[in-house]
């Protein structure tokens, strides 16, 4: 049996159609479009976060503080109480000294509070700005997701109705056909069946000379031609 190469090449040139738009499809700028908007939002999650954590911390720190404060509040009363009891002069100076101890400690206490106060602000500050920029992004992330799904749409319904004539195609062949055009297509990675532009093979580009012509021309009448330059089949 004969091979239809016209049934071919014509299989050929919706499967390269097919191919150019899932390339389409691969390359649409709206996938990056998309993607940038996305790490936005995760660089506005991750600045959350490490606010969030900061302000744990600052947080943390004031209740440490405070209640190492309050300890230290105790003790000085009750040196103090104990000052008050106190008659010989070495041990009323031995506890004055205690209790400026004491005070010093606590100073030292509100210093750190102090610092981690002014990190609470900074943080909460902070986070709300962040909140209040939250609306826009979702936005900019969601608008960037619909025009991307709109243009998937169109190549999806564009693609459907190619599968539907490539499929037709297909369908049409005989088997034997159909088993050559796979083996051919796999060999030549892509595109196996070309066709003639003028002289120049379609699959490499390579202009035919006069002689090579010749010999194509007369080959397909007989057979399948071969492109002399890439040897995929040129149909006429
Ligand atoms: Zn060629």
């Amino acid at each position: 049996m004969t091979v239809d190469a016209h049934a071919l090449l014509a299989l050929q040139v919706l499967d390269s159609e097919l191919d150019q738009i899932a390339g389409r499809r691969k390359r649409l700028p709206e996938h990056a479009a998309l993607q940038a908007e996305l790490d936005a939002l995760a660089r506005w999650t991750a600045a959350g976060d490490a606010q969030r954590s900061s302000l744990d911390a600052a947080l943390e720190s004031i209740e440490a503080n405070e209640a190492a404060g309050k300890q230290l509040d105790v003790k000085q009363a009750r040196l103090e109480a104990q000052l008050k009891t106190v008659i010989a002069p070495r041990e009323a100076e031995a506890l004055m000294h205690e209790i400026d101890g004491v005070k010093a400690k606590h100073s030292a206490l509100d210093d750190v509070e102090l610092a981690a106060m002014e990190q609470q602000a900074i943080a909460e500050a902070a986070l709300a700005e962040l909140a209040a920029a939250e609306p826009a992004i979702a936005a900019q992330v969601a608008e960037a997701r619909a025009a991307l799904d709109e243009v998937l749409a169109q190549i999806a319904e564009e693609e459907h109705e190619v599968r539907g004539r490539r499929d037709a195609a297909d369908h049409a062949l005989v088997d034997s056909d159909r088993a050559l055009y796979a083996s051919t297509r796999k060999r030549f990675g892509a595109v196996g069946f070309c066709a003639l532009d003028r002289r120049s093979c379609t699959g490499c580009h390579v202009d035919l000379s006069q002689v090579e012509f010749e010999q194509v021309v007369a080959d397909s009448k007989t057979s399948l031609a071969e492109c002399p330059h890439c040897a995929r089949t040129l149909v006429i």
